[in-house]
């Protein structure tokens, strides 16, 4: 038995399995106490749940596994397919919407349901993973598509497999292209970082070229047990990644997302994005306005290292994929949208959010740097 398989069963999945310090706040209450057919569902490892104080309604990592009733207020600009994946799918749970690269959603379990999620129509609903017939189709297509160099593993988690379905999973592409390059998407090693064992270090490392790319959001992830993990896959050769989501109420502070990147760049992993939060169902109370998030990166630029910092990316509503944000980008609004561009020089449409009377950037929040110009 491992010690892993028997945390994800032991996760706390009801309000009454929270630890009795933790009280809950009247929007974490309602949202438990309302009708809520199709949501997300609620997990979480009771070793991340751990890393939140209890007391505190405002801490950051209780905001990303405790739900609030704003979850079931959707805005009428909210979408159930934010990136519009739907139409790019060949094969049952493939996605080819960049030339070069696959995304495959192998299961869509995940060891804790982050409550910001973009893909929350799929995660979470059967807590199934990708059947035999649907493997061979996808690995089918990849062969069939010479164009395609990569296949990225993602849902939901591909780390809530078990390792021999895992590798049965990652080696189905390696056969069907020897040169194809792997990689994985993984929150495991945040909120279950037992998931990382010897064991799995050597499999993937049997895999190779495989790239791991993990979701850190906030510097009081990266913990001892989170390190162990990381230093496992370091040593089996498997470069490391991360991808962070900028979270209004988690780490929209300069401090906060300075403090994350560096700890993130000495623990030998490289920050490589910083997404701006799509527009799914139910997360507004997530999203910073994009002005800020501007603003926010542009002050990291001056204080952090080319290693240590992101690209700053949306992935444009309604299926315009990805595109580095910047500066010059937020000029052009009409009727409340933000106009962006696209590589193709196409106009996609963002809401123009507001950030609230009483949340404005903290002057100063990094040191040595200027106070906020409005
Ligand atoms: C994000 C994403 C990828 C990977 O993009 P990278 O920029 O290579 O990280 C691939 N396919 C889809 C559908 C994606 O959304
Ligand atoms: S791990 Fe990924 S897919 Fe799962 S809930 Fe979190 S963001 Fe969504």
């Amino acid at each position: 038995m491992n010690d892993w398989q028997d945390e994800m069963r032991r996760r706390i999945t009801r309000a009454e399995e929270l630890p009795p310090a933790f009280t809950l706040s009247a929007a974490e209450r309602a949202f438990f106490d309302s009708p809520r057919p199709g949501t997300l569902k609620f997990a979480v490892t009771r070793y991340y749940c751990g890393l939140a104080r209890p007391e505190d309604p405002r801490d950051p990592i209780r905001r990303q596994f405790l739900p609030r009733v704003e979850e079931l207020e959707v805005r009428p600009y909210e979408l159930a397919d934010p990136l519009g994946e739907i139409p790019y799918g060949p094969a049952p749970r493939l996605i080819h919407r960049y030339r070069d690269r696959v995304l495959l959603l192998v299961t869509d379990r995940c060891g804790t349901y982050c409550r910001f999620c973009f893909r929350r129509r799929f995660a979470s609903q059967r807590e199934r993973a990708i059947g035999e017939e649907e493997l061979e189709q996808a690995a089918a297509y990849v062969r069939s598509r010479p164009e395609v160099e990569e296949v990225i593993l993602s849902g939901g988690d591909p780390l809530t497999l078990e390792d021999r379905r895992l590798e049965a999973i990652l080696h189905a592409f390696r056969v069907a292209r020897r040169g194809l390059v792997l990689r994985i998407h993984t929150r495991m090693p945040v909120v279950l970082p037992q998931r990382v064992t010897p064991e799995l270090a050597r499999t993937l490392a049997g895999l190779r070229p495989l790239w791991l790319v993990t979701q850190f959001n906030h510097p009081r992830e990266l913990t001892a047990e989170s390190g162990a993990a990381l230093d496992l896959l370091a040593h089996a050769g498997l470069p490391l990644l991360n991808q962070s989501v900028l979270l209004k109420g988690v780490n929209d502070e300069a401090g906060t997302l300075s403090a994350l990147f560096r700890g993130l760049q000495r623990a030998g992993v490289k920050p490589y994005y910083l997404f701006h939060p799509d527009l799914a169902r139910g997360t507004a109370h997530f999203r910073p306005s994009l002005r800020r998030g501007i603003e926010l990166v542009r002050r990291l630029g001056q204080e952090l290292s080319g290693v240590a910092r992101p690209v700053y990316a949306l992935d444009l509503p309604g299926g315009g994929g990805k595109v580095a944000l910047h500066e010059g980008q937020i000029g052009r609004v009409e009727d409340g949208w933000h106009l962006l561009e696209d590589e193709r020089r196409r106009t996609f449409r963002y809401p123009v959010e507001e950030e609230a009377e009483d949340d404005p950037l903290p002057a100063g929040a990094l040191p040595g740097a200027p106070p906020a110009s409005s």
